[in-house]
């Protein structure tokens, strides 16, 4: 096998949570890209047919489906769906995830749930529902979008909830890489620094001091950014790899 065959999906069947935009979308692009067929998720229809409308405009295989990672009924639909339409799971991508800013005191009850049923709940929701399908055939690569959120306090340092759910992820992803190893089955995640997004706050006047300055490329990065490294993770070029969170910050977390 040559270096470049060994990063290619062909004959994958990938699933993107949170696919309609921002990072997911760029994912779905980019596993599809690889060769994989792709199942975009989004909470509601539209916004899933329009992503795959356009992957598909793209020469990419994808099918919409409507899911909220919330829903453990919803997410064992989408993995019967995904199954008939598709084929069994080969690679599954939790980028599902939403950030509300408040200082600790100002957050209330409704926002910490929100924050980690999406984040979290969802994630190990997912991880379960593809994971068993995954242990019972013996293969499968699981990558959990976490944050560097998850790996220091950033700026604007109002995030309690966020901060916390992404490094539940990131531990998440080692306990599941822990135990299934012996079944072939690998789970990795990244850590993105601030990628530019519609979840962004580029409404701030502060943006530039809390996402630009402190990174030592003095940039956001962009969505596109993240596939290349989602593709190695999900591939056989990655195929020593487990539990390892993979930081893609333009060297924020440096200093
Ligand atoms: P966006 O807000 O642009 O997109 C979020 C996506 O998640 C949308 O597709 C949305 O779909 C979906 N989503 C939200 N809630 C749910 C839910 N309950 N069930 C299913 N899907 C849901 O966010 P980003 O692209 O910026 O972020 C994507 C991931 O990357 C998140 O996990 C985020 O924490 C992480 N991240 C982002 C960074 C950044 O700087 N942008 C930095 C580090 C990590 P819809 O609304 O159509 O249902």
């Amino acid at each position: 096998m040559t270096v470049l065959d060994a990063f290619s999906l062909a004959g994958k069947v990938a699933v993107v949570t949170g696919a309609s935009r921002g990072i997911g979308r760029a994912l779905a692009q980019a596993l599809g890209e690889a060769g994989a067929a792709v199942a975009v998720t989004a909470r509601t229809a539209e916004p899933a047919q329009r992503a795959a409308d356009e992957l598909r405009a793209a020469g990419i295989n994808a099918l919409p489906v409507s899911l909220d990672v919330t829903d453990p009924a919803q997410v064992d639909r989408m993995v019967e769906r995904v199954s008939d339409g598709l084929g069994p799971i080969d690679v599954l991508v939790n980028n599902a995830g939403i950030s509300i800013g408040r200082a600790a005191l100002d957050t209330p009850e409704q926002v910490w749930r929100e924050v980690l049923a999406t984040n979290l709940d969802g994630v190990w929701y997912c991880c379960k529902a593809v994971g068993a399908q995954m242990v019972a055939r013996g293969s499968g690569s699981i990558v959990n979008v976490g944050s560097m959120s998850g790996m220091i306090v950033n700026r604007p340092r109002w995030q309690p909830p966020y901060l916390a759910s992404k490094a539940a992820v990131h531990q998440l992803t080692k306990a599941l890489a822990a135990e299934w190893a012996p079944h072939g089955v690998r789970v990795n995640a990244v850590a993105p620094g601030y990628i530019l997004t519609e979840a962004s706050p580029v409404d701030q006047p502060e943006y530039r001091e809390w996402c630009v300055e402190p990174a030592a490329m003095k940039r956001y990065g962009l969505p596109e950014e993240l596939g290349p490294a989602v593709v190695f993770l999900a591939s056989r070029a990655s195929s020593f790899m487990t539990g390892s969170v993979v930081v893609i910050d333009g060297g924020y977390t440096l200093f």
